[in-house]
C-alpha cells in the first residue's frame, strides 16, 4: 500500500490499545481496513499485545488520557477503552483509575468534538454494582456503594457515562457507549488478577485454585472475539448514536463451577481451595442482551469450553511475558 492509499484509510484511534480488549480491537480494526492509533501508557497494556503485528497503518503513540490529546491530521473513530479493568487495581490505583474515568472522557470528548469523530466509550457492567435486578437490563440504574473500594472504577465509569450524557446533551458529539461484562481471551496478563487468568495461571502451575468465598456468585464470560464483533457493530450502526448497550454472555455460571471447568480442562491436578471474600463483590451478574440483539443482532457464539481452550494455547508465552509489566512502576 502506497504512503498515500494509507492516508486515504478511515483513522480509528483506540486509547488503551495495548490492553487486553484494545489490542484485540486493533487488530480488527487493522482487517477492516482502517489506519489505526493506539494511545497507551503502558500501566497495565503490553507492548508485546501488539507485537505480532506487523503493519505500517498501525502507529503506537505512548499518551496518558490524563493529559490533553496530541494533534492528528484525521480522525474517524475514537474508540475510549483506556482503563485498568481488574478489580484487584481498584484499591492499589484508586486515583489513576478515578482521574482516568473522569478527566481522561473529558479530554476524550473534547478531543472527538474537534475531529468530528464517532466516540465508542467503554463502559462496563459494573455501573450496575452488587446488582437487586437479575439480569440487567440497560434500563436498570444500579446498586453501588459510593464509598466502597470498587467505587473509583464504578463511579468512574458511571461519571464518563454521565458525561457523555452532558455533551450529547449540549454538543453534536456522537458518543455510542458499550457496557462490557466480563470477558476474557488470550492477551490478559496472567497476573491480572480477574478470574479466569488467576484461575488458569492456577491450574497451570499446579497451585490450588483460589475461590473467593463459598464460590457461589456468579458470573458469565465473553471471548473476546465476540466482544470486538459487537463493539464493531456498534460503531457502524447509526441507531447506536447517543445510545448504551449491555455486552455479554448470557451463560450463567458460579465461579465454583468454573473453577472445576478450568481444572477439567487443563486436566490439572489442581484442587479448589476456600478464601475470605472481597468486600462489594457482587453476588450475580448476567447481562440481558435483548437490546444487543434487536439493533445489532449480535450474540455471542463462542462457549466457555471453547474460548478457555483457546486462551489456554496462548497462555504460556504470556506467563513468561508477564514479567515486563510487572517492572512498570505508576500511580
Ligand atoms: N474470584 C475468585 N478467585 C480469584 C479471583 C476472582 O473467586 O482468584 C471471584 C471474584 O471474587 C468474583 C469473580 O471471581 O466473584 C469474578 O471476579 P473478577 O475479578 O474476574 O471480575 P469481577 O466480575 O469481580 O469484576
Amino acid at each position: 500500500m502506497s504512503e498515500t492509499e494509507r492516508q486515504n484509510q478511515p483513522h480509528a484511534v483506540v486509547t488503551g490499545g495495548s490492553g487486553f480488549v484494545g489490542s484485540h480491537l486493533v487488530e480488527r480494526l487493522l482487517d477492516d481496513g482502517f489506519r489505526v492509533t493506539t494511545l497507551d501508557n503502558y500501566s497495565s497494556g503490553r507492548q508485546e499485545n501488539l507485537k505480532h503485528i506487523d503493519d505500517p497503518s498501525l502507529e503506537q503513540v505512548t499518551h496518558d488520557v490524563r493529559d490533553p490529546f496530541p494533534d492528528f491530521d484525521a480522525v474517524d473513530q475514537l474508540y475510549h477503552f483506556a482503563s485498568r479493568a481488574s478489580p484487584t487495581d481498584f484499591e492499589d490505583y484508586s486515583i489513576q483509575i478515578a482521574m482516568t474515568n473522569s478527566l481522561g472522557a473529558r479530554n476524550a470528548f473534547e478531543w472527538a468534538l474537534e475531529y468530528d469523530a464517532t466516540v465508542v466509550l467503554a463502559s462496563t457492567s459494573e455501573v450496575y454494582g452488587n446488582p437487586k435486578t437479575h439480569p440487567q437490563t440497560e434500563s436498570y440504574n444500579g446498586n453501588v456503594n459510593i464509598r466502597g473500594i470498587r467505587a473509583p472504577y464504578d463511579e468512574g465509569k458511571r461519571f464518563s457515562e454521565a458525561l457523555a450524557r452532558a455533551y450529547i446533551e449540549q454538543t453534536d458529539i456522537d458518543i455510542r457507549t458499550v457496557r462490557i461484562f466480563n470477558t476474557y481471551g488470550p492477551q490478559m496478563r496472567p497476573s491480572d488478577g480477574r478470574v479466569i487468568p488467576t484461575f488458569l495461571d492456577q491450574a497451570l502451575s499446579g497451585k490450588d485454585l483460589t475461590i473467593h468465598g463459598d464460590g457461589q456468585q456468579t458470573r458469565t464470560f465473553c471471548y473476546v472475539s465476540d466482544l470486538v464483533e459487537g463493539v464493531r457493530r456498534i460503531a457502524e450502526t447509526d441507531a447506536m448514536a447517543g445510545d448504551v448497550l449491555n455486552l455479554g454472555h448470557t451463560n450463567e455460571i458460579t465461579i465454583e463451577e468454573l473453577g472445576e471447568t478450568v481444572v477439567d480442562i487443563v486436566d490439572s491436578s489442581s484442587t479448589l481451595t476456600y478464601e475470605s471474600r472481597p468486600k462489594d463483590d457482587p453476588d450475580l451478574r448476567q447481562p440481558d442482551i435483548s437490546k444487543a440483539k434487536e439493533i445489532l443482532d449480535w450474540e455471542p457464539t463462542v462457549d466457555l469450553g471453547t474460548g478457555i481452550r483457546k486462551t489456554v494455547e496462548h497462555f504460556a508465552d504470556q506467563r513468561d511475558g508477564d514479567e515486563q509489566t510487572a517492572q512498570v512502576t505508576d500511580n
